[in-house]
C-alpha cells in the first residue's frame, strides 16, 4: 500500500453502495492491502445484478424462444402448442440472482471487508455515519449508482418501472411500454415475446435517441412490425377502468385499455439522503455527482463512479472506473479511463450493438468519413421465413482510415460487436477489416466484405 495509508482512520476505503462499481473498487482495493468497509442497504451486486443486465437478459432469452418456436417450423419441426409460465421463469430467475448476491458477499467477506448492511451517510469529509455508528475514512467513494424516474403527469403512481417488472406476480395481457430508451425497446420485445399484447409509445419519432440514425430508422421499422408502436405521442394521464385494468390517455386524445403500464423514461443519480450538503461535494442538474478526470469530486478524498456520475451508465463502464480509483489510491497506478470506444448493445428483439461513433458525431468532428452500410437477410429466414433483416453499417474516417463506428442490428449483435471493439481499440483500419477472411457462412462475415462506400463529407449535414 502507498503512503496514503494511515492508522488514524477506521479504514482506508469506505465504499458506500455494493453495486458493481463499488465491489470491484472494494474487492481491488483489499488485494492491494487497505482495510476496507463498505456499506449496503439494499441488495448485494445493485441494478446490473438484481433489477438490471441479468434478469432482463435472462427474460430476454425467455422470449426469443417465442421466435424459434415459429422458426423452427420451416427447417421441418412440428413444435405443439405454445405455453408459457411466468412464475417458473421468475422463481428460476430468482434462484440465479440469489446465487449471484452470495458470490458478491462471498468476494467480500473472502477479503475481510467490513460490511454494512446498512444506509450510510456522510457526516464530514472523512466521516461516515452508518447503522448509529461513526466511522472515519482516509478516503470515502460513492457508488449508489441510480433509481428509475417517472416523467409526472396524474396517475403516474399507476405505472410500474422496471424495479416491479422483475417480480411482477402475474403477467398481464396487455402492457404499454413509456419511452423510447433502452429499457423500454428492451422490455417492449422481452414482454411481447412471452406473449403480451404491448403497445410502445414514445415521444419521439424514432426509437433509441443518440443511436445512430441508420440505425434508429431501422429497429424502430423493425419493432414496428412486431408489435403497437405509438411515435410521436405522450401519455396524458392513467385512470384505473373497470375490471382492474388501466385506461391510458395520450396526448393525441385516444385512450389504450391495458393490464400494466411500464415507465421507462430514465434513471437518475440516488443522491437522496447521502450527507453531500456535509461536504464540498458538487452535482449538476441532473443529479449527478461532479467528478474530474481521477473521479475525485470537489470534496478532496472523496471520490465517486458510475451511475451515480452518469458519465456512461453501464456495468462495464462502473466496473472499469471503480478498478481505477482503487488502483490509483492503493497501487499507485494512474491510470485514466477511455470512453471512446465502449461497445454497447441493446437486447431488445432484433439486437443492436454499436462501437464507437454515430454517423452524426462523426459528421460534427468536421472530418471526412466514408459510410459501408448493408441491410441483409440472415440466411436462416431463408427457411425460416421471417420477414427480418439485418443492418450492418462501418463509418471510416478518410484521413486515417480507422473504422470510428460500427453499428449492427441483428442476432446476437453484442457478442459479435465485442470482438470488433478490441479491433477498433488496437486502431483498426478498413483495409485491416477487409483483409481479414470471413467465416462462411454468418452475419459476421458481412464485416469484412463491406465494399460499396457511400462517401460523406463533413459539410453534408
Ligand atoms: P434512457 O435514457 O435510455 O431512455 C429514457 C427514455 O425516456 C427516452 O426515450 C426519453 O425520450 C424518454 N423520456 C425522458 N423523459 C421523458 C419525458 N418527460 N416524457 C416522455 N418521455 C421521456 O433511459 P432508460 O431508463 O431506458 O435506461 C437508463 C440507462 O440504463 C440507459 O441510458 C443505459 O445507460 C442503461 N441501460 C443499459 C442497458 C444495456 O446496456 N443493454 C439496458 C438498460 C439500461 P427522449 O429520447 O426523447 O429523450
Amino acid at each position: 500500500m502507498n503512503s496514503h495509508s494511515s492508522k488514524t482512520f477506521d479504514f482506508d476505503l469506505f465504499v458506500i453502495g455494493a453495486g458493481s462499481g463499488g465491489v470491484r473498487a472494494s474487492r481491488v482495493a483489499a488485494d492491494l492491502g487497505a482495510r476496507v468497509a463498505i456499506a449496503e442497504e439494499r441488495y448485494f451486486g445493485g441494478t446490473c445484478v438484481n433489477v438490471g443486465c441479468v434478469p432482463k437478459k435472462l427474460f430476454s432469452y425467455a422470449a426469443h424462444y417465442a421466435d424459434d418456436w415459429e422458426d423452427c417450423r420451416g427447417f421441418g419441426w412440428n413444435p405443439g402448442q405454445r405455453q408459457f409460465d411466468w412464475p417458473s421463469l421468475l422463481a428460476n430467475k430468482d434462484k440465479e440472482i440469489a446465487r449471484l448476491n452470495g458470490i458478491y458477499r462471498n468476494i467480500l467477506e473472502s477479503r475481510k471487508i467490513r460490511i454494512f448492511n446498512e444506509r450510510a451517510r456522510l457526516v464530514g469529509p472523512n466521516v461516515i455515519e452508518v447503522g448509529g455508528e461513526r466511522v472515519s475514512a482516509r478516503y470515502i467513494l460513492l457508488a449508489v449508482g441510480g433509481w428509475p424516474w417517472k416523467n409526472p403527469f396524474p396517475g403516474n403512481e399507476l405505472a410500474i418501472t422496471s424495479n416491479e417488472i422483475f417480480h411482477l406476480p402475474a403477467l398481464p395481457e396487455s402492457m404499454l411500454v413509456y419511452g423510447g430508451g433502452y429499457i423500454a425497446t428492451e422490455f417492449a420485445s422481452i414482454l411481447h415475446g412471452l406473449g403480451v399484447e404491448v403497445a410502445l409509445v414514445y415521444r419521439g419519432d424514432k426509437l433509441l435517441r443518440g443511436f445512430d440514425e441508420d440505425v434508429r430508422e431501422f429497429i424502430t421499422g423493425e419493432i414496428g412490425k412486431r408489435l403497437q408502436l405509438e411515435l410521436n405521442r405522450e401519455i396524458a394521464q392513467i385512470e384505473r377502468a373497470d375490471g382492474g385494468n388501466l385506461r391510458v390517455t395520450l396526448n393525441s386524445g385516444a385512450t389504450i385499455n391495458v393490464g400494466e403500464v411500464l415507465c421507462a423514461t430514465g434513471r437518475k443519480p440516488m443522491t437522496g439522503d447521502l450527507g453531500l450538503e456535509n461536504t464540498g461535494i458538487r452535482t449538476s442538474d441532473n443529479g449527478a455527482i461532479e467528478v474530474d478526470d481521477r473521479f475525485e469530486t470537489a470534496e478532496p478524498g472523496i471520490f465517486a463512479v458510475g451511475d451515480v456520475i452518469s458519465r456512461v451508465t453501464l456495468t462495464p463502464v462502473a466496473l472499469a472506473e471503480g478498478q481505477i480509483v482503487a488502483r490509483r489510491l492503493f497501487g499507485g497506478m494512474d491510470v485514466r479511463m477511455d470512453y471512446e470506444y465502449i461497445p454497447s448493445a441493446v437486447f431488445c428483439h432484433p439486437n443492436i450493438a454499436t462501437v464507437g461513433r454515430t454517423e452524426a458525431e462523426a459528421r460534427s468532428t468536421g472530418r471526412e468519413y466514408d459510410v459501408y452500410l448493408a441491410k441483409v437477410r440472415q440466411l436462416k429466414h431463408t427457411l425460416s421465413g421471417r420477414d427480418e433483416l439485418s443492418l450492418i453499417k462501418l463509418i471510416v474516417d478518410c484521413e486515417t482510415e480507422r473504422v470510428i463506428g460500427l453499428h449492427m442490428v441483428g442476432p446476437d449483435a453484442g457478442e459479435l460487436a465485442q470482438g470488433f471493439a478490441v479491433a477498433m481499440n488496437c486502431g483498426a483500419t478498413k483495409a485491416d477489416f477487409d483483409r481479414t477472411i470471413g467465416i462462411h457462412p454468418t452475419l459476421a462475415e458481412e464485416f469484412v466484405t463491406m465494399r460499396n462506400r457511400r462517401k460523406e463529407h463533413a459539410a453534408r449535414a
